[in-house]
């Protein structure tokens, strides 16, 4: 991924800045388009993950709509050009506000998460002349098989309406005539790499599917969210998901009902591998344990390792010798600011330039000016 001329670039920028190569996004859109939006699916790009206007633009231009998780970022969308009916707006808390932004603009679907917010968000329709279109966010308690903190459709977790409530929620739709209840909506998690959590979801999305129907509900739409993961272990080797068989998961599995569409929400297996985040060391400090290495990128940029244990591939771009084990640090004060422990990388001095992968995925959207740090750049590789 990068080449002798690329890191000649890089050597006189200041670091650390985030490096986005529109190339692999491109690929990974063709591939979405080729596996996805050419069977007739609607893939919403979850703008959580990246909302980096030349990002979000090639997406638009690749057919695909987004999936929103606030005020703000409806409004970005609108901004970038995305049309009303292909924005989603997902979220356990929506404001009064965000939700208006939202009938305002006459979005394509509010996928509410509880009895509470649909009241609310009749209410808000009614005060505005509008009807809301709504999919209902089902809690289909399954494991995802991924970190406990982005699993998100267990009892446990905070997401989504739970069985239980669903004979409350088909009673009281007739009162609320400023909705129209239009889908189901599932977010299992993020990072999901095996597809039997997938199978089991469209299960449960069948079942569901059975029981509005009984219930005098006609869906329009099935929303299937549950990320797909991406290998943050080989992002040169596996650059692109594997979307023919995520996408041929839900075509075994599914079963619709005559003109029913199906949507995805996708957001880090998008992104997440167009993105580097370059850094260069600073110092080398000789552990008792280990040897340090000191780079000027920090949980700042970067708050994955820190947050959800996650484990970037280190690239060193500078250095050719023989290998050495560190523990990779940023310049924070937090013990936890540590990119990977214990890697085995070329042997690296202060000046050298290392790339930090698979970071076009909540790197940048998480970062923050903590220790009154500046932001990082941004540099698309077709500037370079
Ligand atoms: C975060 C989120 C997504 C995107 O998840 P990825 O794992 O990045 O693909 C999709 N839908 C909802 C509701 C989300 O909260």
């Amino acid at each position: 991924m990068f080449d002798g001329t690329l890191i000649e670039k890089f050597k006189s920028r200041i670091t650390p800045f985030f490096y986005y190569d529109l190339e692999v996004l491109d690929r990974t859109l063709e591939e979405v388009k080729k596996h996805g939006i050419a069977k007739g699916y609607h893939i919403h790009f979850a703008m959580k993950a990246n909302n980096n206007h030349r990002i979000l633009e090639k997406i638009k231009d690749a057919g695909l709509g987004v999936d929103c998780v606030s005020g703000g970022e409806i409004r970005k969308a609108l901004e970038a050009g995305f049309s009303p009916n292909q924005i989603a707006f997902a979220g356990v808390g929506k404001t009064d506000q965000e939700m208006e932004i939202g009938l305002n603009a006459d979005i394509f679907s509010f996928n509410c998460e509880s009895l509470q917010e649909m009241e609310v968000l009749n209410q808000l329709a009614k005060k505005l002349g509008k009807k809301a279109t709504v999919a209902v966010r089902l809690n289909p308690n399954i494991a995802a098989k991924t970190h406990k903190y982005i699993t998100t459709g267990k009892n446990e977790n905070k997401f989504g309406i739970n069985p239980q409530n669903l004979q409350e929620l088909f009673s009281k739709l007739p009162e609320w005539k400023n909705l129209e209840l239009t889908g189901i909506h599932f977010h299992i998690g993020s990072q999901i790499l095996d597809m039997q959590p997938y199978v089991d979801l469209c299960a449960k999305a069948n079942e569901y599917n059975r029981i509005f129907e009984e219930n005098g509900v006609e869906l329009k739409h099935v929303n299937l969210g549950g990320g797909l993961g991406i290998h943050y272990d080989t992002p040169d080797k596996d650059d692109i998901p594997n979307f023919e068989l995520f996408f041929s998961t839900f075509e075994d599995h599914l079963e619709l009902k005559e003109g029913q569409q199906v949507h995805f929400e996708l957001g880090r297996s998008i992104v997440g591998q167009c993105g580097n985040l370059i850094s260069r060391v600073l110092f080398i400090k000789e552990g008792v344990n280990t040897n340090f290495a000191i780079i000027d990128a920090g949980m700042t940029e970067l708050i994955r390792p820190a947050l959800y244990q996650a484990a970037h591939n280190v690239e060193v771009l500078t250095s050719e010798k023989p290998q050495k084990k560190y523990d990779v640090v940023g310049p924070i004060c937090e013990s936890s600011d540590t990119f990977r422990y214990g890697v085995e990388i070329p042997e690296v001095n202060r000046g050298d330039l290392v790339a930090i992968q698979s970071c076009g995925a909540y790197g940048q959207v998480m970062s923050s000016d903590f220790n009154l740090r500046e932001r990082a750049a941004t540099v698309y590789s077709t500037e370079l």
